[in-house]
């Protein structure tokens, strides 16, 4: 099966934590976090039409800039989604440069900032450039509770940890794959074009199998034949990204619904075990409380990063710990 997405992490576990979702096909990329982003290239950042960013403490939003100085001229809208204030935080880096060449001749990109406070995206404001990003007050988006971003191939899921502050982690669900069979496909006679994308939205909406799916003008085949022949379905790619939260009883019980049965649950690791106390008055967690976290989410890979300065040379043992408390612990009953 084919992926919609694959996730990498932007920077080595001891720099600033981030995550670029590629998507496969079509120019576009979702990023979670705005740390440093100096190791992606204009290319790769001119793809991103979402950053979710977790909270606007450095290390998260300082690349906020050079995703701004990128995309400046594109034309296609920026959107970005964080935390209550979060439109705050976007204008008064806005407001930080000068914008003097900004005029109506300009290329008119747009920048879209959202509010996600624990129900929905509940407060949304827009930048200009036309407008030298004067601040817009807009109308909320209306999405189901804890939904980000809600789109025909997937959606992103968000919640909301205490942090000392408030802290968004984000779960990338892929609502169901849906791949050609090619030799399915050549056995049926029929040839590969744009009326296989009408034919997997049919399958993703849960259409009944006697559809008749449309190839060209006076060609269509049932979409229960080409399911049976041509078409693969399977659960799709669950990715979650869980940064900056104290190891409470609240905030786990969030994450392990958050990230439960993912693929693959990028996780922040900044302490060892050992120094768990200086983890909680950091609201921090410790390596072996994210591999716990991840045991009990019952994901399928484990990604520890995040990781504390003053381990710089025992990344191994970070990555050790979690992966033993994950490995070892037995999932509690459900
Ligand atoms: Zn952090």
């Amino acid at each position: 099966m084919t992926w919609l997405v694959q996730p990498s992490l932007v920077n080595e576990p001891f720099s600033d934590p981030g995550l670029f979702i590629d998507f496969r096909f079509g120019r576009r990329a979702l990023l979670f976090d705005l740390g440093d982003l100096t190791p992606l290239s204009p290319r790769q950042l001119l793809r991103v039409t979402h950053a979710f960013v977790s909270h606007t403490h450095m290390d998260h939003f300082a690349g906020f800039d050079r995703l701004l100085q990128v995309c400046l001229h594109r034309t296609a809208p920026l959107h970005l989604i964080g935390p209550a204030g979060f439109g705050d935080r976007v204008e008064h880096k806005l407001k930080a440069y000068t914008l003097n060449l900004l005029d109506a001749e300009s290329v008119d990109f747009v920048i879209v900032a959202a509010e996600f406070s624990g129900g929905s995206v509940d407060r949304v404001c827009e930048f200009r450039a036309r407008e030298a990003f004067r601040r817009r007050e807009m109308a909320a988006i209306r999405l189901s509770s804890g939904v980000l971003l809600d789109e025909e191939e997937f959606r992103v899921v968000g919640i909301v940890l205490d942090h000392g502050i408030p802290c968004l982690a984000f779960a990338f669900e892929e609502k169901l794959r849906v791949n050609v069979w090619s030799e399915g496909l050549r056995r049926l006679g029929l040839p590969v074009g744009p009326w296989l994308r009408e034919a997997k939205r049919a399958v993703r909406q849960g259409a009944p199998d006697n559809s008749e799916i449309c190839i060209r003008d006076g060609l269509a085949i049932s979409l229960g034949d080409l399911k049976q022949y041509a078409l693969r379905t399977a659960r799709g790619q669950k990715i979650a990204y869980v940064v900056d939260l104290a190891y409470d009883e609240q905030n786990v019980e969030k994450v392990v619904a958050l990230a439960r049965d993912a693929d693959q649950l990028f996780i922040e690791a900044p302490f060892l075990d050992v120094d768990a106390n200086i983890a909680a008055g950091r609201w921090h967690l410790t390596a072996r409380q994210s591999g716990n976290i991840a045991k009990r989410a019952r994901v399928s890979r484990l990604i520890p990063f995040h990781f504390s300065a003053r381990y710089r040379n025992r990344a191994d043992e970070l990555a050790r710990e979690a992966e033993e408390a994950f490995r070892m612990a037995e999932p509690p009953p459900d």
